[in-house]
């Protein structure tokens, strides 16, 4: 019998332009698929609550994709070495194959299992699979730390090849035991907070091109201008598909085009994994070496507030509500809730981050620890502090009608348009009784503006001073 192919799935939960597995089931070679929860290795930073809803129906879809032709994806909980080497050695496998991933761990592990699969004879193949250009392709050495030289050297690297098709023929393992997915009690019981996702989402490979079909032919066209707009169904939704690889980006690149401004968004992920991959400290420490060590705040009851959606700023309110609801939020309101947080609240950036990744669905290492450094002023732009969103200016101009606020607020449903992205100002007898619970604004954002300033200033100009 033709020893089987270890087919090592992670990040991409998906048999289309899966170079792993097209690569393991060249010459009608058996495939052995097989995912490991290794909870360990990533330390800190293991999925949170939204992700390991999405892990649990994306493993579901991917079982039963597997299942359909004849096999079986092999679960597994525990050290993910242990795990590899304990099932090479029962089937009898001479080669596993896997697709690269960026985090500081994951490189870490990789390298390790590698070396030791090696040693004992076996073939280790990785392939490029989650980006459409790797750190060290774009950028050598201690890699770019601005986005404009990243994307064009980006865009000079040309198209690249097209997506593959599922293998074919594709002869899979289906023997080999596997625990059992709800074993794994990866969706919440109790409570049971993930009804909004349920609602929201369809996890898997046919759900994401479901998306990315109704996207590249309905909004792609427009993306350019109403990307920025939170009342508009103007952006793919797509990131949780990407960050678990059941769409790739090579193939959406492919289909919308190397120039086009979605394809642009996209290098703004991948710059976020070269970001990472230079910088493994990313996540942890401010990239500004002057802001290490800033005073922010220590302000339980703001932050909670800020989690729960009740600061008393609508467009920051209505964010984070849809973030509970629905495990993702849209980009400006990230920005908008994020800079509240770290400017007019003057929070860390970390608890913000943190939140954030027990929350999304799309929650990626490299994309929430660079968006968040660059919100809050600490990331690669030097000029970053200034940078502070006022939510009743972004409500204005972002949300214009309200729809937005008033989709995630039912309380300010009656609240008229003039008054609706600062309620507490309105004359009382315009306000209904529920937009009258809706609590006063927790912070000013004059005085919170101007706080954020001065303690940037008073930090900034204290270290220069010993310099
Ligand atoms: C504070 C903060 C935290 C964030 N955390 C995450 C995160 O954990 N995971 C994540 O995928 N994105 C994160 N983002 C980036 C961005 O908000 C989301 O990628 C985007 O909103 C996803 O929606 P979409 O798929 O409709 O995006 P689209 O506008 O349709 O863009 C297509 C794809 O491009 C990528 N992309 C778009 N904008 C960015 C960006 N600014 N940075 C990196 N990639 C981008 C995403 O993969 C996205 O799916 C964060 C942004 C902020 C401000």
């Amino acid at each position: 019998m033709t020893p089987p192919a270890l087919v090592w799935f992670r990040q991409d939960l998906r048999l289309a332009d899966n170079p792993a597995l097209a690569a393991a089931a060249a010459g009608g070679r058996p495939v052995l698929a097989l995912f490991v929860l290794d909870d360990e290795a990533p330390g800190r930073w293991r999925l949170g609550g939204a992700a390991r809803w999405w892990l649990h129906h994306s493993l579901d879809a991917l079982g039963r994709a597997i299942a359909a032709r004849g096999g079986r994806l092999v679960l597994r909980r525990g050290a993910a070495a242990a795990v590899l080497d304990e099932l090479v050695a029962t089937s009898g496998a001479t080669a596993v194959f896997w697709n690269r991933r960026y985090e500081p761990w994951a490189v870490a592990q990789d390298r390790a299992i590698k070396a030791a699969l090696a040693a004992r004879g076996v073939a280790v193949r990785s392939f490029k699979a989650s980006l459409v250009r790797e750190p060290w392709e774009v950028a050598a050495a201690e890699g770019l730390r601005v986005f404009s030289p990243f994307h064009r050297r980006w865009l000079e690297l040309g198209p690249p090849d097209p997506p593959l098709p599922v293998p074919d023929p594709l002869r899979l393992v289906g023997d080999v035991p596997s625990e059992s997915l709800a074993s794994w009690d990866l969706p919440p019981t109790q409570p049971d907070w993930a009804a909004g996702l349920r609602e929201t989402w369809r996890p898997g490979e046919a759900g994401a091109w479901e998306r990315a079909e109704r996207f590249l032919a309905v909004a792609a066209g427009r993306y350019g201008s109403a990307r920025h707009r939170p009342d508009r169904d103007g952006v793919s939704r797509l990131s949780p598909h990407l960050r678990f690889g059941e769409i790739s980006a090579r193939a959406l690149v492919h289909r919308a085009g190397l120039h086009s401004s979605f394809a642009r968004q996209l290098a703004w992920r991948e710059f976020a994994a070269q970001l990472l991959f230079y910088q493994p400290d990313l996540p942890e420490h401010e990239l500004q070496p002057a802001l290490r060590g800033f005073p922010w705040r220590d302000d339980a009851a703001g932050l909670r507030a800020w989690q729960r959606g009740r600061t008393g700023w609508p467009m920051v309110d209505a964010g984070m509500r849809e973030l509970r609801r629905t495990g993702w939020m849209h980009n400006r309101a990230r920005m908008i809730t994020a800079s509240l947080l770290t400017k007019h609240l003057l929070l860390d950036w970390r608890a913000g981050q943190d939140w954030f990744w027990d929350n999304l669905v799309d929650a990626d290492l490299a994309s929430n620890a660079m968006s968040w450094q660059w919100v809050a002023g600490t990331g690669t732009d030097t000029r970053g502090f200034a940078r502070i969103f006022n939510p009743v200016k972004q409500g204005a101009e972002q949300d214009p009608q309200g729809a937005y606020v008033r989709r995630w607020m039912p309380e300010l449903a009656g609240v008229p348009d003039a008054w609706l992205h600062r309620p507490h100002e309105a004359p009382p007898e315009l306000l209904d009784a529920a937009a009258r619970g809706y609590p006063r604004p927790i912070v000013d954002l004059a005085a919170g503006r101007a706080r954020a300033l001065t303690v940037y200033a008073a930090h900034v100009g204290g270290i220069g001073a010993e310099e």
